[in-house]
C-alpha cells in the first residue's frame, strides 16, 4: 500500500461568548475558545478540536504543521510522536498538550474517512451507545437557573446531572437541597468543586452531601495535585460516593500516577488535553489495569467514538458551554437518545462537519 501524505494542517480559533456569566469553585469565565484543526489526505478531509487559548492554535500553525507535513496519514502512532518530539524543548504538557491533542482528533477522523468506515469502527467498538450526565450548575447560577438547567436534563431522560460548589462553601449545602429538589429522587446528583476545599472542610461536606442529598460522585473535592488528600477522602468519604479526578492529565504519566497512588474511584480524562483519542486510549488501558472506570471530561461530540470502543468508559460529561458550542458551529452532532449517545453509523469519521459561515465572526486567530 503506498502512503497516504498528510497536507499541511490548518488550524484556526473561535471564542463564542458564554449564554451567562459561568463560575466553578477556581475560575470564573464569560466565552470559551474552540481551536479546531483541518488536515487533508488522499482526497479527503479530517477535522478535530480543542478547548483551548488560542496559543494552541499559534502552536500547532507554527511547530506541529510541519513536523507532520508529508506523513503517512494511515500511521497515527508515528505521527503522534513526531509531535511530541517537536515540542519536547518546550515541555509537552499544557498547550503543547492540546496542540498535539486538536491534531490527533482529526487524524483519527480522517483515517477513518479514508477507509470509509465511521471512528467507532476503525477504533473498534464494545457497546453501541455511552450515557451521558448533564453537567453545569455553575456557582455563578441563581437557585432558579440551577434548577431549571439541572431539571431540565432529568426531564429530558438524563439520569446524572452535575453542579459546580466550594465558591461559597456555606451556601452549597442549600444549593444541593435546590438541585436535590428539582431533580426528584430518581435521578443521581454530582457535585465538582474544583479542588476549592481544604482536605477536612472537604470530608465534612462529603458526609453532608451524601447524607442530606444522596450526592453520588465528589470531584476534586481538594486539588488534583494533592493525591494524599483525594486519597484520604476516598478511603473516608461515605460508601456509595465516588471521589473523582483526572482532567487536567496531559500525559500517561500522570494518569499512571493518580492510579497508582489510588486517589480516584474513577478517573477522568479529556481528548481534548491528553494527547486526543490516541492519549484517551492510553488512559483507558491504564483504567483496565488498576480496576478503575474512565469517565470523558466534556466535548462530548468528540468523546463518543472513543467512549463506545473502551470498555472502561463509564459516561461522557455533557458540559453546558460545550454541548451549546458544538450544536452551534457543528453539523451531525448527536443528540442523547434516553440519556445515552449513539453514534451514527451511517456516517464515516467522527461524523461532524464544521459550519464555516456560522462560525466566522467567533474567529479570534
Ligand atoms: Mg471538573
Amino acid at each position: 500500500m503506498e502512503a497516504i501524505a498528510l497536507g499541511k494542517a490548518k488550524a484556526s480559533a473561535y471564542e463564542v461568548p458564554t449564554d451567562a456569566p459561568e463560575s466553578d469553585g477556581t475560575l470564573e469565565w464569560n466565552s470559551t475558545t474552540l481551536v479546531l484543526v483541518e488536515i487533508e489526505a488522499g482526497g479527503k478531509s479530517g477535522i478535530g478540536y480543542s478547548y483551548a487559548d488560542k496559543a494552541t492554535q499559534v502552536l500547532i500553525h507554527d511547530v506541529l504543521a510541519g513536523a507532520i507535513e508529508g506523513r503517512d496519514a494511515m500511521d497515527i502512532p508515528g505521527v503522534w510522536w513526531a509531535m511530541a518530539a517537536a515540542v519536547r524543548n518546550m515541555g509537552r504538557r499544557g498547550v503543547a498538550s492540546m496542540a498535539i491533542s486538536a491534531v490527533d482528533n482529526a487524524l483519527w477522523d480522517l483515517k477513518a474517512k479514508l477507509l470509509d468506515v465511521p471512528l467507532v469502527k476503525l477504533l473498534g467498538s464494545v457497546r453501541e451507545a455511552i450515557p451521558v450526565y448533564g453537567s453545569g450548575g455553575f456557582t455563578s447560577y441563581s437557585d432558579a437557573q440551577l434548577r431549571e438547567q439541572l431539571g431540565g436534563w432529568a426531564d429530558d431522560g438524563i439520569a446524572m446531572v452535575k453542579m459546580k460548589v466550594g465558591r461559597e462553601p456555606q451556601r452549597d449545602p442549600a444549593r444541593a437541597e435546590a438541585a436535590r429538589k428539582a431533580i426528584g429522587d430518581g435521578v443521581q446528583l454530582f457535585v465538582d468543586a474544583n479542588g476549592a476545599y481544604a482536605r477536612k472542610q472537604a470530608l465534612r461536606m462529603a458526609r453532608v452531601f451524601a447524607q442530606e442529598y444522596e450526592v453520588r460522585w465528589f470531584e476534586e473535592p481538594v486539588s488534583s495535585d494533592d493525591l494524599d488528600g483525594l486519597r484520604m477522602l476516598r478511603d473516608r468519604a461515605p460508601a456509595g460516593m465516588d471521589i473523582t479526578a483526572g482532567e487536567y492529565g496531559y500525559d500517561a504519566g500522570y494518569f499512571r500516577r493518580m492510579l497508582a497512588a489510588g486517589a480516584v474511584d474513577v478517573l477522568q480524562a479529556d481528548a481534548t488535553r491528553c494527547g486526543g483519542i490516541t492519549g484517551y486510549l492510553g488512559a483507558a488501558a491504564l483504567c483496565d489495569a488498576f480496576h478503575v472506570p474512565l469517565s470523558a471530561h466534556c466535548a462530548p461530540a468528540l468523546h463518543m467514538h472513543p467512549a463506545c470502543a473502551t470498555r472502561a468508559s463509564r459516561h461522557i460529561e455533557y458540559f453546558h458551554d460545550h454541548v451549546r458550542i458544538e450544536r452551534m458551529l457543528f453539523d451531525g452532532v448527536p443528540e442523547p437518545v434516553g440519556g445515552r449517545l449513539h453514534p451514527d453509523l451511517s456516517r464515516p469519521g467522527a461524523g461532524v462537519t464544521f459550519k464555516h459561515a456560522d462560525a466566522e465572526k467567533y474567529q479570534v486567530s
